[in-house]
């Protein structure tokens, strides 16, 4: 068996095992081993860690921008030295390709680095009246955060929950994903070995209904944030609403991508065809109904079909592979349902469609094509390496299915037509558009989504003002 971590819950500065706590067991989704026995917090463990979030808060929120960025920047640098064992760990617990593992740990690093610049220009202003009145606008940190970050970037969420709360001087308690717990672990050792000070970041797992009802009922906690489905993005709003606590939200998607008849169609599918597999399509921004002009359908769909046929899906440890297993068995089975229900209205099944051998969790790159607009997989957001490609007239007809679901994430347009572009980009309801691209974030540009996809945003300079408040001071 590959060598794992040492799995604990992180409070109030100590590392805390097993006991007589329940446990949960984390999965190799390439083989389905058990790879260690994850101790889950009880109401006690949650309860320490509040109050030490509430204890190193009325601290750390004093800690000068300088100290935030010395640990930050700290962190930044470890996470360069551990990529490379971190990397691994992830491909352990999540299937993920090591190639894509370490590109997001580097992720990190970066938006810790840019967080350690971000932090020492958290600016306020005066406003004068006359020589005996002014006021002053200031921004403080909002306070202890409760944080809750899915599996599918085991350590890019953790380090968006992380990051942004700390450089504000708020402390924060992280609910990463009972599935992928290590690679959280990692990130934040990285943060404690760097100089951050015991309770300001603090690492629970639990059944997750349990966590998140025990800490969103607590008045320490002042934020919410989450990333996951909108399903539970709303069960979740409604509890954070019951105290009043801010939220950001960054919930599910179903990428349109309009290709139109003047789009550069090879660059295209080279560009979407290829992210399309990123992570087994488990990604929010993932680009999957592809709405493409009647001239080019053909070609492009014949492309799609051949790249698909062509990737090379094995364990992501393996540096062959190209794409690795989905992260857990309830994937797989929902895109069997999805391919299934595809079929039964109509749509085309082009290629893949079925899991690939008996172990694990590995679903094949999977091309739809001609699916009627009823079926479940055109309006439930697949989460996984399938694609659909349908035909429409116009520039129109494609806004217009670009438009129709509550989400509104990420959406990509391919069109030389420059005055098309801006016209587009315009008129689709969605939080991020790459034009002519599949790179639609940074750390330093906003990351969010409009409609049911969420609010508020993480990364940039926003995703630091979603952790402050404002305040006005009037002198008189
Ligand atoms: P899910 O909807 O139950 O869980 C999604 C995430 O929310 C998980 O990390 C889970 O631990 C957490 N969660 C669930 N209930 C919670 C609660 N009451 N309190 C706090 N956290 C809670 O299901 P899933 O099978 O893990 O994922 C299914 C769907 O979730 C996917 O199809 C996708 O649509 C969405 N998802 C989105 C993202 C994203 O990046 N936006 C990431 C993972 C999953």
């Amino acid at each position: 068996m590959e060598p794992y971590a040492d799995l604990c819950l992180h409070i109030d500065g100590e590392r805390v095992g097993r006991g007589a706590r329940r446990v949960f067991p984390v999965v190799n989704p390439a083989n389905g081993e058990i790879l260690g026995e994850l101790p889950l917090a009880d109401a006690a463990d949650l309860d320490r860690a509040l109050d030490a979030a509430a204890r190193s808060y009325r601290e750390w929120r004093h800690s000068t921008p300088q100290q935030r960025a010395g640990v930050l920047n700290g962190a930044a640098r470890l996470l360069h030295e551990r990529a490379d064992a971190l990397a691994r760990t992830m491909t352990l617990e999540e299937g993920k390709t090591l190639a894509e593992a370490r590109i997001e740990v580097m992720m990190v690093a970066g938006l810790f680095a840019f967080y350690a610049g971000e932090c020492q220009r958290i600016y306020g202003r005066m406003l004068v009246r006359g020589s005996e009145q002014r006021s002053i606008v200031t921004h403080e940190p909002v306070g202890p955060v409760a944080a809750f970050a899915p599996w599918n970037f085991p350590a890019g969420n953790p380090g968006r929950k992380l990051g942004a709360p700390i450089a504000a001087g708020c402390s924060v308690i992280l609910k990463a994903a009972e599935e992928t717990p290590a690679s959280a672990l990692g990130v934040l050792q990285c943060l404690i070995d760097a100089g951050l000070p015991n309770g300001v970041a603090q690492s629970v797992f639990g059944v997750p209904d349990e966590v998140s009802r025990h800490l969103l009922a607590s008045p320490v906690i002042r934020k919410l944030s989450f990333t996951g489905s909108t399903s539970v993005g709303r069960h979740l709003t409604k509890l954070a609403a019951e105290d009043m606590k801010r939220t950001t939200m960054e919930l599910g998607g179903h990428g349109p991508v309009l290709v139109f008849d003047d789009a550069d169609v090879t660059r295209a599918l080279d560009t979407m065809a290829t992210s399309k597999w990123r992570n087994a399509g488990q990604v929010c921004v993932s680009p999957t109904r592809y709405i493409v002009q009647q001239d080019v359908f053909a070609r492009f769909r014949d492309g799609f079909i051949e790249r698909a046929r062509n990737l090379r899906v094995g364990g992501g440890l393996d540096p062959a592979s190209q794409m690795g297993p989905m992260a857990n068995a309830r994937r797989p089975e929902a895109m069997e349902r999805l391919v299934a229900d595809a079929v039964a209205q109509g749509g085309r099944l082009d290629t893949g469609g079925q899991r690939i051998g008996n172990q694990g969790f590995f679903f094949a790159p999977t091309v739809l094509s001609e699916v009627p607009v009823d079926a479940q997989v055109m309006n439930e957001e697949p989460f996984g390496p399938v694609a659909i490609i349908n035909p429409y007239r116009d520039e129109e007809a494609m806004l217009a299915e670009a438009n129709r679901l509550p989400y509104g994430l990420a959406a990509y347009l391919w069109t030389e037509d420059s005055r098309r572009q801006k016209r587009v980009a315009r008129e689709i309801e969605a939080g991020m558009v790459g034009v002519n691209t599949s790179m639609i974030g940074g750390a330093d540009s906003p990351f969010g989504g409009v409609k049911w996809s969420g609010h508020g945003s993480e990364d940039g300079m926003e995703g630091l003002q979603a952790c402050l408040i404002t305040k006005a001071v009037h002198e008189g």
